[in-house]
């Protein structure tokens, strides 16, 4: 994970936020007048209302997408100065990593060390990488059978609506504006509900760098109101989402009408297989970290390790030793390692799993409590002796609840890591490297780390196999999700 000089200064966030949707380049409330409240996880307490957009605000906001897209200086643009435009986005984001960070510890309840090590590092990172590949993105020219001169273009695919969850705000807004603008698209983004706050603000940053009207827009409110009228918009050409894939199930019915483009990066329960041969104290820092980080609230999050037998007594107790360490609080504290989670609802599903945990039998070694009285803390909780049916090795939990799975052999380890219909991610730790890559081959999932965990890079492919998602983020490929390929042939005869 990227870091970066820690110099928190900011315990509050700044008082002026911006609380309205942004539509055609104007800041307004939503039609209905409506608002909705967004809340501090640590403290519970209001921290603003803001505009709850639904359908008539998402018909407004695609419709000045479609004009953005089809007229007006967007698309005649050159390339080149759309990166320099992410790239002047990157700068002013920088600008203002004080207060992004700040809001984004107030609004999602995250460790403002972590915001600022890892979040906004990560943010302007994206940017800028996408930023370099505007007026890179280009086809080919095909050698067909006759006279002809045949090649191929990657046209924008033009209007991207964009559904985010609130685990990154910042980062996952990053994800999704950036190859979709570098490509030359215009976008509507809705901000999970909880988290508003951050996108809200890097929609002002984007009006500062000089995007024309109408390419960033963006609508907080509901899922099933304002998500579900963004993804059946027919001025809508794709949606990509990330959240749970019970909700991807519904866009995808949803979206059939209108046979859009999808994208999904959904859940996972994701493997992390700890060898004998590992470097153990690199190993327990890495299952801390793969786990424990963001409070749990991670897709990849490595949920099911996997600890062969002859090491497992040693690896154990050096883990809990470590949990142990973990520093609840005060998420503007620079101290803080854990912060809350993000709201009741999913407190009381992770302190369910805790439950269904002790009832299947396996054996908490640490943790397994909330923290404190106030605010959505829960203590890092490790089950030890899970056993691969039990709920909390086959749910997705989100939340800082680590199973352990101890195991005998390779094969037997990898038939049990597969044993999932997700597959997001994985990571295996060994000093056979051998033994590494057979993993990395026959784990099905879209990222594997060997010896490492949650190393994330603008330039390397995110994504999900079986249940965990549909196409890739990041990298060159994510480009391919906001472009059309077009086959051109002239008669040279
Ligand atoms: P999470 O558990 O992370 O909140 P969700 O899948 O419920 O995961 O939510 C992720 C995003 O999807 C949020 O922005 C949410 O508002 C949105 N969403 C939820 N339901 C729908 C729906 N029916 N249609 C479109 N978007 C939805």
């Amino acid at each position: 994970m990227a870091t970066a000089t820690l110099k928190p200064k900011t315990r509050l966030a700044p008082k002026v936020r911006q609380t309205q949707l942004l539509i055609d380049g104007k800041w307004c409330d939503a039609k209905s007048g409506k608002t909705f409240a967004t809340y501090h996880p640590a403290t519970e307490e209001k921290i603003a209302d803001v505009a709850e957009g639904d359908a008539a605000d998402i018909d407004r906001a695609a419709k000045a997408a479609r004009k953005a897209f089809e007229s007006g200086e967007w698309p005649k643009m050159d390339a080149r100065d759309r990166g320099r435009l992410l790239n002047r986005l990157a700068d002013l984001v920088e600008q203002n990593f004080d207060e992004l960070a700040a809001l984004e510890t107030l609004d999602n309840g995250k460790p403002i060390r972590d915001a600022r090590a890892a979040d906004l590092p990560l943010v302007i990172d994206c940017l800028r990488y996408y930023a370099g590949w505007a007026d890179k993105i280009t086809g080919d020219t095909i050698p067909i059978r006759g006279d002809y001169f045949c090649y191929t273009r990657r046209e924008p695919l033009g209007v991207a609506g964009q559904i985010i969850p609130w685990n990154f705000p910042l980062l996952m807004a990053a994800w999704k504006w950036s190859p979709a603008l570098a490509a030359g698209c215009t976008l509507v983004m809705k901000p999970a509900e909880q988290t508003p706050l951050s996108c809200l603000k890097l929609g002002e940053l984007a009006i500062e760098a000089g995007f024309p009207k109408g390419v960033i827009n963006i609508v907080p409110g509901y899922g099933p109101t304002a998500g579900a009228a963004l993804v059946k918009h027919p001025d809508v050409d794709k949606i990509a989402f990330t959240g749970e894939y019970r909700t991807a199930q519904i866009i995808m019915a949803d979206a059939a009408q209108t046979l859009k483009r999808l994208t999904f990066e959904l859940g996972g329960k994701s493997p992390n297989v700890i060898f004998a041969d590992a470097d153990l104290d690199a190993a327990v820092a890495g299952t801390e970290f793969g786990l424990f980080f963001n409070q749990g609230q991670c897709c990849c999050a490595g949920s099911r390790v996997f600890v062969e037998e002859k090491i497992h007594d040693a690896f154990v107790e050096k883990l809990v030793k470590r949990a142990k360490t973990r520093k609840l609080g005060d998420p503007f504290d620079p101290e803080t390692s854990q912060g809350p989670q993000i709201d009741v609802d999913q407190f009381d599903k992770i302190m369910s799993y805790i439950d269904k945990g002790k009832e299947a039998g396996a054996k908490c070694v640490t943790g397994g409590k909330r923290w404190g009285k106030k605010g959505f803390f829960i203590e890092p909780t490790v089950f030890d002796n899970v056993t691969d049916d039990m709920p909390i090795a086959t749910d997705e939990i989100f939340g800082p609840v680590m199973g352990i799975l101890p195991f005998k052999k390779v094969d037997e380890v990898i038939d049990r890591a597969n044993k999932t219909f997700y597959g997001l991610a994985a990571a295996v730790w060994t000093r056979d490297v051998s033994k590494a890559h057979k993993l990395a081959a026959s784990i099905r999932a879209g990222t594997v780390w060997i010896n490492c965990y949650d190393v994330f890079d603008a330039a390397a492919p995110f994504g999900g196999f079986k249940m965990s998602g549909i196409g890739r983020e990041l990298g060159a490929a994510a480009l391919a999700n906001y472009t059309e390929l077009k086959t051109v042939t002239m008669n040279l005869a």
